[in-house]
């Protein structure tokens, strides 16, 4: 199986924002997009994007997993980076009609399509350093994706950070091209000097995020989550186990989580931690790395809660378990 996220469908949607108004969307191919090379994004990173899977049902039919919530979520980023705005009902349209196109190739249970809707500015602007850019373009491109979890499912080391941080505290809702540019560093840092697998930000002691996933402590019955400001991505992965867990019983607790009380948590036994988002849908995270020692989180292994909590997002998502919130949308 290819790297995530390295194979595309032939063919993307696209609709360009002229200054004035959208085009009608189009279905192009997608190996290349003609832009000028003093476009806006490519200088200033007026960029943005989603990240929303499409799922095969076992009666062979496609459903989109909570796509209101990903448009709503690419409208904020536009909203934020001073890009054009668009309908939501446009970008809907055009991701409904892509994965229409390729529903055939939709892979089975446990694989997925992955779904990537762009919004990047085009103007050709080199002058525009703090202008925003008038004119822009949208896009939805498709890669199907397989397991995650293939090649054996172990937990994750997370480095923790109480220095650095991810990104800008005011750009932190934004799922945004600079962002990720921002927190490159650290975690190749991490991977090399610690072999951690991702770095968790916790500035000033406060545990937030790792680089592409919300971070949640799970002890027992209780999930302790960071409570939603301004400052991180706000995940629907994680409203969706949030949800789940309340349905099952559990305390949800979203409310600040120092790096003290994480460590002091985690060494008992029977405590969980994880990371949600929509590629790695829940992985377990079984060490933690602070200030140059290692830090069991409960048997250091995947925790039964967070597999539990996965496979009841799973069960929804490939139409195993009922789809009480109504978060499928069928083609
Ligand atoms: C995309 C992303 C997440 C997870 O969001 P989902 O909607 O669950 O996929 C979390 N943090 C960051 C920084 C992200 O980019």
């Amino acid at each position: 199986m290819s790297a995530f996220g390295s194979v595309f469908m032939p063919e993307m949607a696209i609709s360009w924002f002229d200054g004035s108004q959208w085009s009608n969307a189009e279905v192009v191919s997608s190996d290349s997009i003609q832009l000028h090379p003093g476009a806006h994004v490519l200088h200033y990173s007026s960029s943005c994007f989603e990240g929303l899977k499409a799922f095969r049902h076992e009666d062979g039919s496609v459903k989109i997993f909570r796509m209101d919530r990903n448009i709503a979520r690419l409208q904020q980023s536009s909203d934020i980076l001073a890009l054009p705005e668009f309908a939501p009902e446009q970008l809907e349209q055009m991701i409904v009609d892509i994965v229409t196109r390729f529903a055939d190739q939709v892979p089975e249970a446990p694989g997925s399509m992955y779904i990537r809707p762009t919004h990047i500015g085009t103007e050709p602007a080199i002058g525009k350093a703090a202008v925003p850019s008038l004119t822009s373009c949208l896009y939805v491109l498709l890669s199907p994706v397989g397991d995650y979890f293939t090649g054996g499912d172990k937990a994750l080391r997370l480095l923790l950070d109480d220095e650095g941080m991810r990104c800008s505290p005011h750009m932190g809702v934004v799922k945004s091209g600079g962002n990720y540019a921002s927190a490159l560093q650290p975690i190749m840092k991490a991977r090399a000097e610690y072999q951690a697998d991702q770095v968790l930000f916790c500035p000033g002691g406060d545990v937030q995020e790792t680089g592409a996933a919300n971070f949640l402590l799970i002890d027992g019955d209780e999930i302790i989550t960071k409570a939603l400001d301004s400052t991180f991505l706000h995940g629907v992965t994680r409203d969706s186990i949030l949800t789940l867990a309340r349905d099952m019983g559990m305390t949800v607790s979203e409310r600040q989580l120092t790096v003290e009380e994480l460590l002091e948590r985690s060494a008992r036994p029977g405590c969980e931690a994880a990371l949600s988002g929509t590629a790695a849908v829940l992985t377990a995270v079984g060490t933690f790395i602070y200030k140059g020692k290692e830090y069991e989180v409960g048997n250091g292994g995947i925790g039964e809660t967070t597999l539990l909590l996965r496979r009841a997002l799973n069960d929804i998502q490939w139409g195993r378990a009922e789809d009480k919130h109504s978060w499928l949308t069928s083609l």
